[in-house]
């Protein structure tokens, strides 16, 4: 079992006992674990009988809005004063799976302005310090994993309700690739265990999130790995470009592109994988590895982003054509580590 810092968890219970205005938030274009962990921390507050509010900066993909109260999450995108106002009269304020206030884009200024106590509950290596109570731990397989201690470490496991277990579970799973990757540890599993013992169907959970795209989502896909994929076996790197006009054929919707940077790694060999996609001003760059080659490092070197050692992000501020040419530079240089 994991044992939080006891004087952070003091700090947390202290904390809890004395707010009135509770808001949870997490990261920009927010993924699996992002939602699922909101969703899941608010729910155990529900059970106790504690009210709070959750705020994404921007949407989140059809795949997860199943999930129970999905529909209460406010976008500050969307409902930016609604957003304003509720964080100007916040008391404690939770930010799950971020690191640092760049990662919430546009809201930073909003969180930074807000007089709420600042909770981090992360699983990311190096966190910024504007916390005041950070509860950081890289070991966990997601930060819905990391949740789940935090709630059981203040409230004991009789708290969690099937609201919070499927909405966890959900975090875990997208975040392990159904439990393929970073989860060696036999405690994610044990964990996952008493998220079902709580009624959790892991057949209907995966079905949810992964048999329910669009067509165009499929098409999307097919078109990308036969027509857009790069592969470059003598530095075992692979990369997929997407324009805004390939987006737009597709007819593209938020969320579509998550998973396909995952793909290439399926390739006998390759050990780095990278997914562009045009945005206004800058192309977005997503990166995963397989084994040693820390892209975390690679994407803070070179596309002003971080993330984990195995997947991370980060943008590229120039076109599409300039972006992948750069990438063809980059991994050349890189070929020594990734031939290793
Ligand atoms: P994705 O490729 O799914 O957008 O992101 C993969 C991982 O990289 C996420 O878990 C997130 O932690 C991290 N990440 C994505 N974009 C950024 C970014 O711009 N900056 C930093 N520091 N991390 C990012
Ligand atoms: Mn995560």
């Amino acid at each position: 079992m994991l044992q939080i810092d006891k004087s952070q968890l003091n700090e947390l219970k202290k904390a809890l006992s004395s707010s009135k205005n509770i808001v949870i938030t997490t990261h920009h274009n927010p993924d699996g674990d992002a939602i699922g962990s909101v969703l899941g921390l608010y729910h155990a507050f529900r059970a106790k009988g504690i009210d709070s509010r959750m705020v994404t900066p921007n949407g989140f993909p059809d795949f997860l809005g199943w999930l129970p109260d999905a529909d209460k999450i406010m976008h500050y995108s969307r409902d930016k004063k609604d957003v304003e106002d509720l964080l100007s009269n916040a008391d404690l304020l939770f930010c799950l799976d971020f690191n640092g206030f760049k990662r919430v884009e546009d809201m930073a200024e909003v969180l930074e302005k807000s007089p709420a106590k600042r909770v981090l509950i992360d699983h990311h290596p190096e966190p910024e310090s504007p916390f005041h109570i950070s509860i950081s731990y890289t070991e966990v397989s997601s930060t819905a994993e990391l949740v789940y201690e935090v709630i059981e470490q203040i409230y004991g496991e009789s708290i969690i309700n099937y609201e919070s277990a499927v909405s966890l579970y959900t975090g875990i799973m997208t975040d392990t690739g159904s439990f393929s990757y970073a989860c060696s540890r036999e405690r994610t599993f044990a964990i996952a265990g008493k998220l079902i013992a709580k009624g959790v169907v892991v057949e209907d959970v995966q079905g949810l999130v992964y048999n329910n795209f669009s067509e165009n989502r499929m098409r999307l896909l097919g078109f990308s790995l036969a027509e857009r994929m790069k592969v470059y076996p003598e530095h075992r790197a692979a990369c997929i470009w997407l324009s805004r006009n390939d987006l737009n054929t597709f007819k593209h919707q938020i969320g579509d592109t998550e998973g396909f940077v995952n793909y290439p790694l399926s390739i006998k060999g390759i050990v780095f994988s990278v997914l562009f996609t045009e945005n206004e001003g800058f192309v977005k760059v997503s990166l995963r590895s397989r084994g040693n080659f820390p892209v975390n490092t690679f994407s803070k070197l070179y596309y002003q982003g971080g993330g984990h050692k195995n997947a991370a992000g980060g943008k590229a501020f120039m076109g599409m054509d300039e972006a992948v040419k750069q990438f063809e530079e980059l991994i050349a240089k890189h070929s020594i580590e990734l031939n290793s």
